[in-house]
């Protein structure tokens, strides 16, 4: 009999394996790793500095340690080359290793802006453990950051950076904070929050290009000619989910891995989830749609085929200077946002045309609402 072979071993891999585990404990299991394997709670990575944790505070398991608790085979820094799906393998650089089921576990890559300079090299994007390590390496020592992007991580690593005693310059085009995720007086809020703590923001412009300054300064161009000079430039612009490798193996994908509500993707045997997973239409790439789907997928696995459901899914965002809850309305719902504003407490939301409920944002004091609004909303994906 062939292992079980999981790709990934972020939150999503790691959850598969302890749930399965929970309803069998011996049917053998590979988990192959292009990192070194560490289990770490990604999220934490921007509250490092708020939380006092370095990054190897941050790691909760060795490889080994998983290797043992779980029993399971962790092979790490194996960068998996591709699939074959007719003959159930996964191909390594030098070799192949036989399936019985394999899950695609594979995370998103970040997506950095076409930047020019001599210094597009030094940019920093932080997506896993090994990243961190060398941003905050990279920090030592030094006073000033630039951010290119405020969505969500952006955003976060602004107001960490702030706590741990950083000067921090963000940039973003789209003119205000999380544009994607909050209504504008939310954003409002939000910036307020950041600019108290020292954060100074250029909205608009985008970057151009990173250049070597004097004296080990980086400079960033933006497109309205201004330039700031900083230490240390960390790109937080966006992240693709992974399907290159399911893409190539004739898997269906669009903006992610497409899977039935089983995570069975379009291949006989192959399952997906988490950021690299687009699941019936859906791609959250949340750490509570990745639980629930974890929980779900070890059934299946362990053969009792189980479908998983979304309830109620809201985000906090790690932006302590100004909190945020989001629980964004399903994408395409139509409707308008009703929004409560006093100061830096802001209660949005967004209702249908009916005038239910379809998601909400809170900052400041209306985050408390959080629970009393989620009883009024619809389950993502009954
Ligand atoms: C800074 C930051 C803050 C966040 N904060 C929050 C938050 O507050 N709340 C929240 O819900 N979500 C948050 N998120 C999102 C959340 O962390 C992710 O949704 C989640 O961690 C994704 O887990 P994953 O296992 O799908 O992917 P990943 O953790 O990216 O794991 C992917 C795995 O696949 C492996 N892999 C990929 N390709 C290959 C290959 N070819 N060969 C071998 N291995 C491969 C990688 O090595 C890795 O082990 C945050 C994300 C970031 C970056």
């Amino acid at each position: 009999m062939h292992p079980i072979v999981i790709i990934g071993t972020g939150l999503a891999g790691f959850n598969t394996v302890k749930e399965f585990r929970k309803l069998d404990k011996e049917t053998p299991i590979v988990m192959l790793t292009a990192d070194d394997g560490r289990n770490y709670s990604k999220p934490m990575l921007s509250a490092g500095f708020t939380k006092e944790k370095t990054a190897d505070d941050l790691c909760m398991a060795t490889a080994e340690k998983v290797a043992e608790q779980f029993n399971v085979d962790v092979r790490t820094g194996v960068h998996v080359a591709g699939i074959d799906p007719d003959n159930k393998r996964v191909l390594l650089p030098d070799d192949h290793l036989d399936y019985s089921q394999l899950v695609l576990a594979l995370g998103a890559d970040t997506w950095t802006p076409p930047l020019e300079g001599d210094a597009v090299g030094e940019v920093f994007s932080v997506n896993d453990l090994m990243d961190y390590s060398k941003f905050r390496a990279a920090l030592e020592g030094k006073k000033t950051v630039t951010i290119l992007g405020g969505g969500l991580i952006g955003c976060e690593f602004a107001n960490d950076l702030s706590n741990g005693g950083y000067q921090v310059s963000l940039v973003e085009p789209m003119g205000r904070c999380l544009p994607l995720l909050l209504p504008e007086p939310a954003s409002e809020a939000v910036g307020r929050g950041l600019a108290d703590l020292g954060v100074t923001f250029h909205f608009g412009p985008l970057a151009k290009a990173v250049h070597h300054g004097d004296n080990g300064a980086l400079v960033t161009e933006l497109s309205d000619g201004s330039q700031l000079e900083s230490d240390v430039v960390l790109s937080a612009i966006g992240l693709r989910p992974r399907i290159e490798m399911a893409k190539e193996a004739g898997l269906k994908t669009n903006r992610g891995i497409l899977t039935d509500k089983t995570l069975r993707t379009s291949a006989e045997g192959i399952y997906a989830l988490g950021d690299c997973a687009e699941v019936q239409g859906h791609v959250l790439p949340y750490v509570l749609p990745l639980m629930a789907s974890a929980r779900a997928l070890a059934k299946t696995l362990a053969g009792d085929t189980t479908e998983v459901s979304y309830g109620v899914m809201p985000v906090t965002i790690k932006t302590p200077a100004c909190p945020v809850v989001v629980c964004p309305a399903a994408e395409g719902s139509e409707g308008d946002w009703d929004v409560e504003a006093d100061g830096n407490t802001v209660k949005a939301l967004f209702r249908g045309k009916d005038g239910s409920l379809l998601g909400y944002a809170l900052t400041g004091d209306a985050v408390s609402e959080k629970m009393k609004l989620n009883k009024e909303l619809p389950a993502i994906m009954p």
